[in-house]
């Protein structure tokens, strides 16, 4: 396999801050609006409470069993910006090659400046995998991109979550007994799921977006089904209808419906699973008739996106590109003039040789880093209101700096672990992936 390593971006000047950015608005500083001033502080008052917390998944539902952090020590919910910053690099320092911070591209940037390699969640996993001399890897995002680095570390890695209460409200939206049950009502429908028709072809083939929890990775590999990721979900969708005549795909049916309707899939071939209603809310024949079974779950972030957006974007900066991910609903990806991952909403902009406005339709830590990144361009969030990932949120330097010092005094907090029965299927499932197509890895700085 061969990978492409990209270039680690410089680090930017700090008013890339969206912290900053919301501190100015809650103190009166700046006229722009925020979706919750309680971003302002530290997410600790939250972390003790079932909820998402401020920010974009704010109206979501929490699963019950979902995990919760401890209370972080004083010391370091009440140190300053530059009293973190400081201990953050000593401890850093201290470990040296023991340890590999990795940073999200949706990271606030008080926490991606620490950051050993900077990406999307998989290149992510896979640029720790490259390092297997580190005893810890720090990862800066969600629960489920921990997950995955611990499937595709050395065992004897240990991999961190700066914060438990870090998860992924469309992670969540896909529990293993929700996708069981399902399975097991498609079986009801559609016979035997392993029969194999004249055409080699399964009935159904399961396909699941990297943005899900180890247990649903390890679902898939067990029935023939495949992980995908933003950037490689057509090549993914190909795999599986040669091998299936319908793909059951979670948990995010914006991209599931963006990707496979620029494939010539029919919408009307494409019914919701909606996990809470019986056959999920469709018929027998609309699932018998289906192509795509998409699940009921989306991004609270994209899900911001409007195609009204698009047309005040376009009407305050004529010639502007607009940009959007493809986790956002259909008609804002079909207003857009471009979709594309994470990976290629940057290189987008990195290869565009003449001064030009974009309009980004993703998370606002990545769209502020790109305009303090690309001076020469005007690149601004499609959103005017800074709403910012509720769980990517949850990683303060402050949590940053207790697990770097936890490291340093010998011991290893909030450590991340696949048991073996999900993490061999899991690991199947991912490994269809590369064969299917290898990914771009993230760059170190
Ligand atoms: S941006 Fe969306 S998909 Fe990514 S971690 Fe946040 S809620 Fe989950």
């Amino acid at each position: 396999m061969s990978i492409t390593f990209v270039p680690a971006p410089a680090v930017p000047p700090l008013d890339a801050s969206v912290d900053h950015a919301i501190q100015a608005i809650v103190s009166g500083a700046s006229t722009d609006a925020t979706c919750a001033t309680d971003l302002a502080a530290g997410p600790w008052d939250f972390d003790a409470r079932p909820g998402y917390g401020p920010g974009s998944s704010m109206g979501d539902v929490i699963p019950t069993g979902a995990p919760r952090q401890g209370e972080l020590p004083a010391e370091y919910r009440e140190a300053s910006e530059e009293e973190l910053d400081g201990r953050i690099r000593a401890a850093k320092a201290t470990l040296g090659d023991r340890v590999v911070i990795l940073g999200h591209f949706y990271q606030r940037e008080e926490v991606v400046q620490h950051a050993d390699y900077v990406g999307d969640s998989f290149q992510l996993a896979t640029a720790a995998k490259g390092r297997s001399d580190a005893e810890a890897i720090v990862f800066c995002g969600v629960h489920f991109m921990a997950e995955t680095a611990d499937l595709l570390s050395q065992p004897d890695q240990a991999v961190i979550l700066p914060n438990l209460a870090a998860g992924c409200s469309m992670a969540d939206m896909a529990d293993i007994d929700q996708v069981e049950e399902c399975w097991e009502q498609l079986e009801e429908v559609l016979g035997d799921l392993d029969a194999v028709d004249a055409d080699g072809r399964v009935p159904v083939i399961p396909v699941t977006y990297m943005n899900s929890s180890a247990a649903i990775k390890g679902f898939v590999g067990r029935h023939g089904g495949i992980v995908c990721t933003s950037s490689n979900a057509q090549t993914v969708l190909e795999w599986a209808f040669e091998r299936g005549r319908r793909v059951l795909f979670f948990p995010d049916q914006h991209l599931g419906r963006n990707t496979a309707k620029a494939m010539g899939v029919p919408l009307e071939q494409m019914p919701m699973w909606n996990p809470r209603r019986a056959l999920g809310g469709s018929s027998a024949t609309e699932l018998v008739d289906a192509r795509v079974i998409l699940w009921h779950g989306f991004c609270s972030v994209h899900r911001r996106f409007t195609v009204g957006q698009i047309d005040q974007a376009r009407a305050e900066h004529p010639g502007v590109r607009v940009i959007v991910h493809p986790e956002c609903p259909m008609e804002v990806v079909d207003a857009a003039d471009e979709a594309g991952s994470t990976e290629y909403i940057r290189r987008a902009i990195d290869e565009a040789t003449e001064p030009t406005a974009f309009a980004i339709g993703t998370e606002i830590n990545l769209v502020r880093r790109l305009a303090a990144q690309y001076p020469q361009h005007e690149i601004f969030c499609l959103d005017p209101v800074v709403c910012p990932c509720s769980t990517m949120y949850r990683i303060h330097p402050g949590y940053l700096a207790w697990v770097l010092e936890e490291l340093v005094a010998g011991r290893t907090p909030n450590r991340i672990t696949v048991s073996d029965d999900v993490a061999d299927p899991a690991r199947v499932a991912l490994e269809r992936m590369l064969a299917a197509k290898p990914p771009v890895v993230a760059g170190a700085r």
